[in-house]
C-alpha cells in the first residue's frame, strides 16, 4: 500500500517561493529519476534523509526556490510530498515543460546493465502520483519521461514502464505519450511504436517501426476521417486515446 508522507515528515525546509503559473490540463505527469548511479536505499529509514539531500542540493547547489520535484517515490512505496499539486516545478528542463507537467522522481538510478531494482510497491506509488496529480492537480492524461522534453538518459530503467502503459492508474489504454506524432519532418518515438501496433491490431496496413512517415500520416488521415475527429494527419491526445477506444 502506498504511504504518503507530507513535508512535516520528512522534515523540508520551507520553499524560497512558489509559482503557480502552469496549466498542468495541457500535459500531465512527467516520469524522473536520480541519475546514473545505483541511489535505492536498502532501507526505508534512509529514505527520507535521502530526500532531504535532494532539497539541499536543489537549493543550496543549484539555487532553486525548492526541492525540483512534485513527488518523490521509495522503492517501498512511500510517496514524498515536494513543491506538490498547483505548483510549478523546475525538473522537466524547458519552460514548456515545467508549464504543462508534474514531475515525479523515483528514488532510483543505475545504468542499463546495473539498475536499482523496480519494485512492485516503486510502480503503484508512481500510479497512485500520476492519479493524484489527475484528480487534485489537474493534470492531463499525459505520462511521459524527462527525455521526451530535452536530450536526458533519465529516467533509466523507468523509461519501458512509461512507454509500456504500466504507469497508467488503473486498468485502461496507454496513455497519450505527451508528443505529437507528425510528419514532416518524421516523428521518431518509441510512442510512434505504440500507436502503429494497435492501428495494425486493428487491421490498418502500416509497419510498426517507431517512424511516423508519410504511410504513417496517410494511415492516420483515414483513421480520423473514419472515427469523425479533425482530419489533421497529426496523433495527438484525441486520436491517440479514440486508438485505444
Ligand atoms: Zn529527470
Ligand atoms: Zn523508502
Amino acid at each position: 500500500m502506498t504511504v504518503f508522507v507530507p513535508r512535516s515528515e520528512w522534515g523540508a525546509r520551507a520553499p524560497r517561493n512558489r509559482s503557480a503559473n502552469i496549466t498542468p490540463g495541457n500535459g500531465g505527469t512527467t516520469v524522473h529519476h536520480v541519475g546514473g548511479s545505483r541511489t535505492a536505499q536498502t532501507d526505508h529509514g534512509s529514505c527520507a534523509g535521502q530526500v532531504r539531500g535532494i532539497q539541499n542540493h536543489h537549493m543550496d547547489g543549484n539555487g532553486w526556490a525548492d526541492i525540483a520535484y512534485t513527488y518523490l517515490v521509495c522503492v517501498h512505496g512511500h510517496v514524498f510530498e515536494g513543491r506538490g499539486p498547483g505548483v510549478r516545478t523546475a525538473a522537466n528542463g524547458t519552460d514548456a515543460g515545467n508549464q504543462n507537467w508534474y514531475a515525479v522522481c523515483a528514488l532510483t538510478g543505475g545504468s542499463p546493465s546495473d539498475y536499482d531494482p523496480v519494485t512492485d510497491r516503486l510502480l503503484d506509488a508512481l500510479r497512485w502520483s500520476i492519479g493524484n496529480l489527475r484528480d487534485i492537480g489537474g493534470a492531463g492524461h499525459g505520462i511521459n519521461r524527462h527525455a521526451d522534453h530535452l536530450p536526458t538518459s533519465c529516467p533509466g530503467g523507468l523509461s519501458s514502464h512509461v512507454l509500456d502503459g504500466s504507469l497508467e492508474p488503473g486498468a485502461g489504454p496507454p496513455a497519450w505519450p505527451g508528443v505529437h506524432f507528425s510528419h514532416p519532418p518524421t516523428t521518431e518515438h518509441p510512442g510512434v511504436r505504440v500507436w502503429q501496433s494497435r492501428l495494425r491490431d486493428r487491421g490498418w496496413s502500416i509497419g510498426v517501426d517507431g517512424r511516423y512517415g508519410a504511410r504513417s500520416r496517410s494511415v492516420c488521415e483515414s483513421f480520423q476521417t473514419r472515427h469523425g475527429l479533425v482530419v489533421d494527419g497529426v496523433v495527438g491526445p484525441h486520436t491517440w486515446e479514440a486508438a485505444f477506444a
